[in-house]
């Protein structure tokens, strides 16, 4: 038996170097505390779109953006809980070749994710976000086929969990998972102060946590005492398959 199988595990698969940040960071976070190895994968650092205020410094060069969003993202993730890696392959525009695919099926198959959160479906205000969504589709299905790799144990059927994007309603993004983080808010508020680059965002996210939060008191079942506080939405692309339906 591999220690996949004996050890729970997550992947994240995020476009840029601080999304898995705002939009994950409570899941990581909870996970890491449930005993889950949890691993990162950051498609792009977001040097170009998601660091115009490492730019307006002046004095810039693309290496010394990705560099400091490494640093960034490095924080974070330790922060967190959570194992990362950067794949380096550029963004605004993003995209793929055949090789980078065949890279994230490699991880699907090394870390055996028990669930696996990335972006929406849809974006119109980045296409970075549903291409890396894409990605880790077709990642996940290559890394189930028999025939990639042969011999290499495939993986099953994980979940697939959208994260929330910037403008939910315009990204067709409706949460139907509401995940309670007040337990790890102090963490997840932690790495967001990792991302110095995007400080605009800290309040911004806060309040979304709190109103999922919110959401989240509101819908919980009629046994629960819980007070919660802070939550994060997720929108599932596949049925959940599961023996109780409290
Ligand atoms: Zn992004």
């Amino acid at each position: 038996m591999s220690n996949a199988t004996l050890k729970k595990s997550a992947l994240v698969v995020s476009a840029h170097s601080a999304d898995f940040v705002w939009r994950a960071g409570g899941a990581i976070a909870l996970h890491h505390a449930q005993g889950y190895d949890v691993h990162v994968v950051c498609l792009s650092f977001g040097e170009r779109g998601e660091s115009a205020k490492l730019w307006r410094k002046g004095n810039m060069t693309e290496e010394k953006v990705k560099a400091s969003r490494r640093e960034e993202a490095n924080a974070a993730a330790e922060i967190l809980g959570a194992s990362i890696e950067f794949f380096d392959m550029g963004d605004y525009p993003l995209r793929a070749d055949k090789e980078a695919l065949f890279r994230l099926a490699d991880v699907y198959r090394r870390v055996q994710p028990h669930f696996v959160l990335t972006h929406s479906l849809k974006d119109p205000y980045n296409y970075d976000h549903p291409l890396a969504t894409h990605l880790a589709q077709e990642a996940r299905i290559i890394a189930q086929a028999e025939g990639y790799r042969p011999g290499e144990p495939v993986v099953g059927a994980p979940p697939v969990y959208c994260f929330e994007p910037h403008q939910p309603e315009q990204c067709e993004w409706k949460p139907d998972v509401l995940l309670d983080i007040t337990s790890v808010w102090d963490k997840k508020y932690q790495a967001i102060q990792c991302m110095a680059g995007q400080e605009h965002l800290w309040e911004y996210y806060t309040r979304v946590a709190q109103q999922r939060g919110v959401q989240a008191k509101r819908n919980v079942g009629i046994t629960s005492s819980r007070d919660i506080i802070y939550g994060e939405g997720y929108q599932s692309i596949f049925p959940r398959v599961t023996e109780d339906l409290a």
